[in-house]
C-alpha cells in the first residue's frame, strides 16, 4: 500500500511529546485562513511512500525518540489517508514505535475510527468553538470535529489540544473561556497548547498564486498569548 507524502521531519520537537519522526502527509480538504502549508493541500502533489520507508525513517529516529518520542502523522490532513495510516501505525507498533496523529477536525471517513483506535495519541486542532467561525476559518462544517471527539472518547485516547490564536479572530478572554468550556467534553486531555499565529508562510502563497486572506493581520503577540494561557485550566 502507498501513501502520499509531502515531507519528513526527522527530529520534530513540536508535534507531540519528545523527539519525533514526523511524516507530513499530502492533501487536505480544509482551507484554513492561516494555513502555513498551502503546498500540502492538493492530493496530486508530493510523492508516494510505502510502509517500508515509514519504518526506515522511524528506525533512523529510534535512538532519539527515548521513552516519550515516536512517530507523528501530520499534514495536510493525514486522516484523508486513513487506510494507509492504519497499516503504517500497525507496522510501527509491531516494531515498538508509538504513533500520534495530528487531526484538524475537518475530515471523517470510514477509516477514521480505526485510525484513531490504532494510534497512541491524538493532537487535536480546535480551530474554533463556534460553528460559524469554524466554517469561516476552515471552509468546512464543524460536524466532523464532534464525530472525531466522540471517537476519541469512545476509545479512551489521550489528547493534546492545539489552538492557533489569531489577533481579532480568537484572541479574547471570551474566546479562551469558550475554549475551556468546549474541551471539557474530551475525556483524556494531557496538554493544551496555544500556538501563536505567525506570518512566515505568506510568501508561499505568493509563489503558489493563492490569495492570502489574512493579509495585514499581525503575528500574535507572545506576552498577550501568555496572559491568555493563564485562562486555560489544563
Ligand atoms: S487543516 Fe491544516 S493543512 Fe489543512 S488547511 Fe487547515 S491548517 Fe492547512
Amino acid at each position: 500500500m502507498k501513501g502520499r507524502l509531502h515531507s519528513i521531519e526527522s527530529f520534530g520537537a513540536v508535534d507531540g511529546p519528545g523527539i519525533r519522526t514526523v511524516f507530513f502527509m499530502q492533501g487536505c480538504p480544509a482551507r484554513c485562513l492561516y494555513c502555513h502549508n498551502p503546498d500540502s493541500w492538493g492530493t496530486d502533489a508530493g510523492r508516494d511512500i510505502e510502509i517500508d520507508e515509514i519504518l526506515h525513517w522511524a528506525e533512523r529516529g529510534r535512538p532519539y525518540h527515548g521513552e516519550t518520542g515516536g512517530v507523528t502523522f501530520s499534514g495536510g490532513e493525514a486522516l484523508i489517508q486513513g487506510e494507509f495510516l492504519i497499516e503504517a501505525m500497525k507496522a510501527l507498533k509491531a516494531n515498538g514505535f508509538k504513533s500520534a496523529i495530528d487531526v484538524s477536525g475537518t475530515y471523517v471517513d470510514e477509516f477514521t475510527e480505526e485510525a484513531i483506535k490504532t494510534c497512541d495519541l491524538i493532537l487535536l486542532d480546535i480551530k474554533h468553538t463556534d460553528p460559524e467561525r469554524f466554517k469561516i476559518i476552515t471552509g468546512r462544517d464543524m460536524d466532523t470535529l464532534f464525530e472525531i471527539i466522540d471517537m476519541i472518547n469512545k476509545h479512551d485516547k489521550h489528547v493534546w489540544i492545539r489552538n492557533v490564536v489569531v489577533p481579532d479572530l480568537n484572541d479574547t478572554e471570551e474566546d479562551m473561556i469558550a475554549l475551556n468550556d468546549f474541551i471539557k467534553q474530551i475525556k483524556n486531555i494531557d496538554k493544551v497548547e496555544l500556538l501563536a499565529y505567525h506570518t512566515m508562510a505568506v510568501s508561499k502563497y505568493g509563489k503558489l498564486g493563492i490569495t492570502y486572506r489574512l493579509k495585514g493581520v499581525p503575528p500574535m503577540d507572545g506576552e498577550r498569548l501568555q496572559e491568555l494561557r493563564k485562562l486555560i485550566e489544563y
